[in-house]
């Protein structure tokens, strides 16, 4: 796994079950992520991608598995102990708050934060538009703009695992494609990014790994270059999975082409 994925996982999940009230939005979820990694989860609406990441960051009681960061478990750590120990969430929707001004949506991300090379200038070196109007209110800003000031604010907390929720959502092709090509940057800076992403293309595009969840369960994981798109329509959708339920292994990770059930992060697909 490790030769083919970049080195040791800096994050894994493992089995990781979660149930909001009686509904279970995860069901055994397995994944590594090496450090320096781009991987992407990919899922129509509802297969749980939130959940996952929102799980990831202690926003969500997982019923069953663990999460590991360079070997230590989180699993039962409070969300501002998981910032603390490198984990950031940019959340789908954004979540600033309108009424305070860029930087003061900035700063909040210096709450929990690590020590690190992250501060106010190189964000704003970072976004080269952010300085000139730190004062104005996050409700005047665009989508686009809101968005990278939510990244700033993650970032503010100097993390190891960027986690970044639906980054696309309702913004112009042209501004996603801007915010994507950031990303190079923060890898380079010695971030690791795991993402979700429901604009399909885009994830094959920035990620060195795709996961594809549906109902709960990762059905499919492979480097974009060895997956068809058949196979990532099959496992998107569960036609032919008998509705995603028959092809990954029974602990929920995947069940690739050319390993044994379960084994995360090999390249292959549902067959
Ligand atoms: P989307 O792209 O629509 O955000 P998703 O893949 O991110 O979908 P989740 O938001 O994780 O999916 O939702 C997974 C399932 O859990 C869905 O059935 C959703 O309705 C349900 N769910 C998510 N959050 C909650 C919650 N806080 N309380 C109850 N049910 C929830």
């Amino acid at each position: 796994m490790s030769e083919l994925t970049g080195g040791p996982p800096l994050l894994q999940v493992r089995r990781l079950s979660v149930h909001h009230g009686q509904l279970q939005a995860l069901r055994g979820v397995s994944l590594s992520l090496p450090a320096g990694n781009v991987q992407a989860m990919i899922g129509a609406n509802g297969a749980g991608k939130s959940t996952l990441l929102r799980t990831i960051a202690g926003l969500h009681r997982p019923t069953a598995g663990s999460i590991l960061l360079d070997g230590s478990d989180l699993s039962r750590m409070r969300p501002e102990r998981r910032v603390a120990a490198g984990i950031a969430l940019v959340p789908e929707g954004r979540r600033l708050f309108p009424s305070l001004t860029l930087q003061e949506n900035l700063l909040v991300g210096r709450t929990s934060a690590r020590p690190g090379p992250w501060n106010l200038d190189r964000v704003y070196d970072l976004f080269g538009w952010m300085r000139d109007r730190r004062s104005q209110h996050a409700a005047q800003l665009s989508g686009g703009e809101q968005q990278a000031v939510a990244i700033g604010r993650a970032l503010l907390s100097n993390p190891r695992v960027l986690l970044l929720d639906e980054l696309s959502l309702g913004l112009a092709p042209v501004v996603v494609r801007r915010i994507y090509d950031l990303l190079p940057q923060l890898i380079a800076s010695g971030l690791t990014i795991l993402l979700v992403e429901q604009d399909v293309s885009q994830a094959m595009r920035v990620a060195s790994w795709v996961h594809c969840l549906l109902e709960g369960r990762i059905t499919l994981a492979g480097a974009p270059a060895d997956l068809t798109p058949a196979q990532i329509e099959g496992a998107y959708f569960g036609i032919g999975t008998g509705n995603g339920n028959g092809n990954g292994a029974p602990d929920g990770t995947t069940a690739a082409a050319s390993g044994r059930p379960g084994s995360e992060g090999t390249p292959g697909a549902i067959a």
